[in-house]
């Protein structure tokens, strides 16, 4: 999950370097590294936490060339000696990696029984001392030598102290782009060409173990047979300025109102004389007799809502499916795969698709980065158009995506009723405009540590992801559960200190529901309930009501999720939590 920077040329490595960093730190702040070479010698610096505490401790200055890191880890504790870039024992190579190298054990056995010492827990320093034992003279060489003793994903950089003019990369189903601005005066390598801000550069990425020799405004690729190839590169009108508060305390805080307007960008231009079209569908979708969506954590919830959607309006039977476990299921012919991820890069749906793919089934991607791997893998690719979200936590991207959803299921339905969609932009912002009551029902719930999130129908997967929310800024026990079943096992957990967070907006259940806060309400439970304006009755239940503008049973998960994604802001506030950083967390997820 990490992020990798790379820069060789006319600017100063070690702030270039830098500056690449800062917009990889969303790919993990476990730790952070930098190393280069300065007179025919390696130096680094790395340091726990995020990047900022790396800068507090740099003394390194004129660098010749520099790669640089931003953790997650995944074998190995977050410590100084575990940070990358890694070494071999001689000091006289830096590599820094994204991936898992799966027999890492394996190897790093055999290299000690032949005298190597190691000095870290990681899998990286395996690479790192496998190619230092294959090097000859030439670095390039000796990675095409090691690559095939690995197993499992990776993207690295790698220098070596004597070859100062030169970084090589590598890469096997992890994301690498590698560029050269147009005077061939600077090569970049970065996890996400996204990071090479501020000038237009002309990028490739790597695949398939193949290795580049990244020289001054210079690069070659090699296969994975070693053979000089020819890459088709894009050019990369990157943005000249990373996206900032713009006045709220928190990321989070700005893209939860970010929202009335994200999902009309979701949805604008997309629906011309009451039909819906999108412009990146290379044919028409045409003999779809079932859809899967698959996704990971957020993602997984608006497939859920999208399943949902398409049986509702278009009667296509759809299910679905976590990525990671999607490869087992067994697909129908003319299933439509659905792959949503915001970043473009989750590791797990990229592998779901790739196995499913060869199956020969055809994958739909909705992502939200251009230029990510899930956009070049994917049969057809729909964007979010909601702009860079910058929060660990997604919420934009979210309601992005049910918007997509909702426009893909009256797309296969060819229906022509789209007009209450174009209403959710002033839905959501009434529900925006009672943060402050939220904020106040906040600061009643904070203290709680356990919580079930219920909801039946459009409700239940849409209380699944405000439980993940509060969950993930908030480090407390939140459970999203369909509300029929907790009297069937979970309800044993209820007391007094358990609060329920109830979301009563599906019309269809709404009687139902109202019996199981009953239910609920006589052992004990704090109610909070989400409800719509006209559902007064649940007054004489709930402790506490935030009430949400009516809409259709489809359409109410957009006023509720709003309101889950505020409160799980404002009980983060409360507790003083890491918001758009949660401990242990990383905006995308790049490892399996
Ligand atoms: N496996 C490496 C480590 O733990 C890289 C992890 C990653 O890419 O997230 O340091």
């Amino acid at each position: 999950m990490c992020g990798i920077f790379g820069y060789i040329g006319k600017k100063n490595p070690l702030k270039a370097c830098l500056k690449g960093l800062e917009l990889l730190e969303y790919r993990g702040y476990d730790s952070s590294g930098i190393a280069g070479i300065v007179a025919g010698k390696i130096e680094s610096c790395k340091e726990i936490g995020k990047l900022s505490c790396l800068k507090e401790k740099l003394t390194l200055k004129a660098l010749e060339v520099a790669i640089g890191h931003t953790r997650w880890a995944t074998h190995g504790k977050v410590t100084n000696q575990n940070a990358h870039p890694q070494f071999d024992s001689k000091q006289s190579i830096a590599l820094v990696h994204n991936g898992i190298i799966e027999n890492f054990d394996e190897i790093r056995t055999r290299l000690e029984k032949n005298g190597i010492v190691f000095s870290s827990e990681t899998d990286t320093e395996v690479i790192t001392q496998l190619i230092s034992s294959n090097y000859e003279g030439n670095l390039a060489d000796a990675v095409h030598r090691s690559l095939p003793f690995l197993k499992g994903h990776f993207a690295i950089a790698l220098i070596h102290k004597d070859h100062p003019d030169l970084i090589i990369a590598a890469a096997r189903e992890c994301p690498l782009s590698i560029g050269t601005d147009d005077k061939c005066t600077e090569s970049i390598v970065s996890s996400d060409p996204n990071a090479f801000l501020g000038k237009a550069f002309n990028i490739t990425f790597l695949r398939n173990d193949e290795i580049a020799k990244i020289q001054k405004g210079k690069i070659e690729v090699f296969d994975s047979n070693f053979k000089l190839i020819l890459k088709k590169t894009e050019r990369l009108e990157s943005a000249s300025k990373a996206p900032t508060k713009e006045g709220f305390k928190h990321f989070m805080l700005k893209e939860i109102f970010e929202q009335p307007t994200t999902i009309q960008k979701a949805f604008l231009g997309r629906i011309e004389e009451q039909q819906v079209r999108f412009e990146e569908l290379k044919h028409e979708l045409k003999n779809v007799k079932s859809v899967l969506f698959i996704g990971c954590g957020t993602s997984a919830h608006a497939g859920a809502i999208g399943s949902l959607f398409l049986e509702d309006l278009a009667h296509i039977p759809a299910h679905y499916e976590i990525s990671s476990e999607a490869r087992f299921r067994v697909i129908p012919p003319e299933t439509l795969v659905v792959a949503m991820s915001q970043s473009g890069e989750t590791a797990d749906t990229l592998s779901a698709i790739r196995e499913i793919r060869a199956k020969g089934i055809k994958v739909l991607g909705i992502c939200n980065v251009k230029n990510s791997t899930l956009t070049r893998e994917a049969d057809h690719c729909i964007f979010l158009k909601a702009g860079p979200e910058m929060s660990v936590c997604s919420t934009k991207a979210f309601t992005s995506q049910i918007t997509v959803l909702y426009l893909l299921a009256q797309y296969l339905a060819q229906n022509k009723n789209l007009d209450e969609l174009k209403q959710i932009p002033a839905h959501v912002q009434k529900v925006l405009d009672q943060a402050p009551l939220i904020q106040k029902i906040a600061q009643k719930y904070c203290h709680y540590s356990n919580f079930f999130f219920m909801g039946r129908r459009y409700m239940y997967p849409t209380c699944m992801e405000a439980a993940l929310k509060l969950k993930e800024i908030s480090y407390v026990n939140a459970n999203g559960y369909p509300a029929g079943e907790i009297k069937h096992g979970p309800i044993a957990l209820i007391d007094t200190n358990f609060p329920v967070i109830a979301f009563c907006s599906n019309k269809q259940t709404e009687d139902k529901i109202l019996s199981n806060l009953q239910e609920l309400k006589a052992r004990g439970a704090p109610i909070l309930a989400l409800a719509p304006e006209h559902l007064t009755s649940v007054t004489k239940i709930a402790d506490d009501v935030i009430w949400l503008p009516q809409s259709s049973d489809l359409l109410s998960p957009f006023a509720s999720t709003i309101a889950g994604q505020l409160l799980a802001y404002y009980i983060a506030l409360s507790r003083g939590c890491d918001i758009d950083q949660p401990r242990n967390l990383a905006k995308s997820v790049t490892v399996e």
